[in-house]
């Protein structure tokens, strides 16, 4: 399995959140950086599966998990060994995971406050970014979230799934790509495709955290 250097301390800040504009939240495709950086994101929670820390030790990796309250709750102890001994950090993906698109503010608003506050809660920190469950939003997701204190709303450039990488564009990673996998039972699979394209790509994942910083 590819393991990968940091090119520079975990936690030193590489680039900010650009400011909202008219009000709303950024909405991030990928990340603007001219060096070989890609990033990996990990949503929902729904199988919490046991190779995960390991595979994100070995790796030396730092993924950014978009968590959905619903599935997190009875797996806390779960999700918070992965920040404190794999160094991955937990985002805000609703508590329910509701299509946001068209919902009022106040659905919107709870369904993304309630989550950053359980967050906060159990684990200390209050999310920064928010990913809108199946990447559907409207301006008043982006109000709503800056409410509840996100800085930024983050989408995808390719998605893996059963163990491969599916490309929105060409067949390579590119620097500032944002990687989107799942917890599923292929949790190995998919990790794995993951790492052996970087490699091959010559990308190295680093945390997303560290280039959307507030
Ligand atoms: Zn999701």
């Amino acid at each position: 399995m590819p393991s990968f250097e940091a090119p520079y301390a975990f936690g030193t800040p590489q680039a900010k959140i650009p400011p909202p504009e008219h009000g709303l939240i950024p909405v991030v495709k990928r990340v603007h950086t001219d060096k070989p950086y890609v990033f990996i994101t990990i949503d929902d929670g729904q199988v919490p599966h046991p190779m995960a820390l390991d595979l994100m030790r070995r790796s030396k990796t730092r993924p950014t998990l978009f968590l959905t309250d619903r599935y997190v709750e009875g797996h806390r102890g779960y999700f918070k060994d992965l920040r404190d001994q794999a160094g991955a950090t937990i985002e805000n993906h609703t508590l329910s995971h509701p299509n946001l698109r068209g919902k009022p503010y106040e659905v919107q608003h709870k369904e993304i406050c309630g989550a950053s506050d359980a967050y906060q809660r159990e684990y200390g920190k209050r999310p920064v970014l928010f990913r809108p469950p199946y990447g559907n939003y409207d301006d008043t997701t982006r109000k709503a979230a800056a409410d509840c204190g996100i800085k930024a709303l983050v989408l995808w450039t390719e998605t893996i799934n059963d163990g491969a990488m599916q490309f929105q564009t060409g067949t390579k990673l590119k620097p500032g790509d944002v990687v989107l996998m799942h917890f599923r039972k292929t949790f190995v699979e998919d990790y794995t495709a993951f790492l052996t394209k970087a490699k091959e790509d010559g990308m190295t994942p680093v945390p997303l955290e560290d280039f959307l910083t507030p």
